[in-house]
């Protein structure tokens, strides 16, 4: 009987190893000074040391209770030189049990006995501490040990779900960013070589717009395209036949779009009258691109990659509205500046009642009229 006792409170006394470091003053002036040997429980001496032991450090430690709480247990005196004795053998037995295996369990349920109380610590790692009542395991699910997972099937299902859609949302909110931040990127290369160009000519050009008060478009001749006296007029051509010529009317036009001013192309390919009138303004079969200026012949594009080159190209166009929709399309011919005519579906032919066929009168050689919203 007494064996079985101790075994059971050896196991209670396990995961208290600080005991071995207890002097043995302190286990005497405890017993003689706090006077409670006497009060504790008979027969397991063993039973003794652990509230004993338990009440000193948690008298050390937190202050706040009172060793002679235990008082009214059936007292009994204890031997002390048994009292040592068996503490010995307990470390030594200590040392040959598995020293790491983990027995919390028994230590707060001693507290709590002792104490009566549960304190903050000890909730929680033990649910001997409190009453099964008072325990709420309404929403506790039995866990099933054929599973793979003692991890509730549901909850699981509802947190890879969580982490799928989580995934989900940060790649493409990744993606959006790498597109955004490659559309930046390419704005502000492009407002860069825009600047680097035109935004702060040489100090030369500078310098002759500062001291000339003439307007210096007066400095080139006058020749006037159709409608073009206050405007920008760009002859050009889309086909591709002449590479240089196709690549020169590009680089003009690029130059002008970021000026972001306000020109009208002339597209001759697209419309015979174009090319007609920019023959009959410059006298002679030349090719695009011709650039005209408030009704002013500026040349081709050797003559403006020229001037843009020594800053003096800019100054041209003063007095010329921005424009406030480059970059966006015209609605009537998305940009393309003609619009398939609606006579003839540009046919260019029309058929009479008499079934005789005629030139259509409303639209150009290719069955097209020029946008009128944007030319
Ligand atoms: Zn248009
Ligand atoms: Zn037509």
């Amino acid at each position: 009987m007494k064996g079985m006792l101790k075994g059971k409170m050896m196991k209670k006394l396990k995961p208290i190893k600080p005991i071995g470091y207890l002097k043995e003053t302190r286990v005497l002036q405890v017993n003689a000074a706090d006077g409670f040997i006497e009060t504790f429980i008979r027969k397991p001496i063993l039973k003794a040391q652990t509230p004993e032991v338990m009440l000193c450090k948690e008298v050390e430690q937190e202050k706040v209770k009172d060793c002679s709480f235990v008082v009214n247990q059936e007292p009994d005196v204890i031997d002390v030189n048994d009292l040592m004795r068996d503490l010995e053998e307990e470390e030594e037995e200590d040392m040959e049990v598995d020293d790491d295996k983990e027995n919390v369990g028994p230590v707060v349920k001693a507290r709590v006995d002792l104490f009566g109380v549960k304190d903050k610590e000890s909730k929680g790692s033990n649910s001997n501490q409190s009453p099964l009542s008072e325990i709420d395991n309404s929403s506790f699910r039995r866990p099933d040990l054929n599973s793979g997972s003692l991890f509730d099937p549901n909850l699981l299902a509802a947190f890879e779900e969580a982490v799928k859609e989580h995934m989900r949302v940060s790649e493409e909110e990744r993606r959006a960013r790498i597109e955004k931040e490659n559309l930046e990127r390419m704005r502000e290369e492009a407002e860069r070589s825009f600047e680097d160009q035109e935004e702060e000519p040489p100090l030369k050009a500078r310098r002759i717009e500062e001291d000339d008060d003439i307007d210096p478009i007066l400095g080139f001749p006058e020749m006037c395209p159709p409608g073009g006296s206050g405007s920008v007029i760009l002859y050009t051509t889309s086909l591709r036949g002449i590479r240089k010529t196709f690549e020169d009317c590009n680089s003009i036009r690029f130059l002008l779009e970021s000026f972001r001013v306000l020109y009208f192309e002339r597209d001759v390919s697209m419309h015979m009258e174009f090319k007609e009138e920019l023959w009959k303004v410059l006298d002679g079969r030349v090719n695009p691109p011709r650039l005209f200026i408030k009704g002013r012949y500026i040349g081709g594009a050797g003559e403006v990659l020229a001037l843009h080159e020594q800053g003096r190209f800019r100054v041209l166009f003063e007095g010329i509205p921005i424009d406030i929709f480059i970059g966006s399309p015209c609605e009537g011919c998305a940009g393309f500046r003609f619009v398939l005519c609606s006579h003839c579906n540009g046919s260019h032919k029309v058929v009479a009642e008499n079934g005789l066929s005629s030139t259509c009168q409303d639209c150009n050689e290719n069955g097209l009229i020029i946008c009128p919203l944007c030319c």
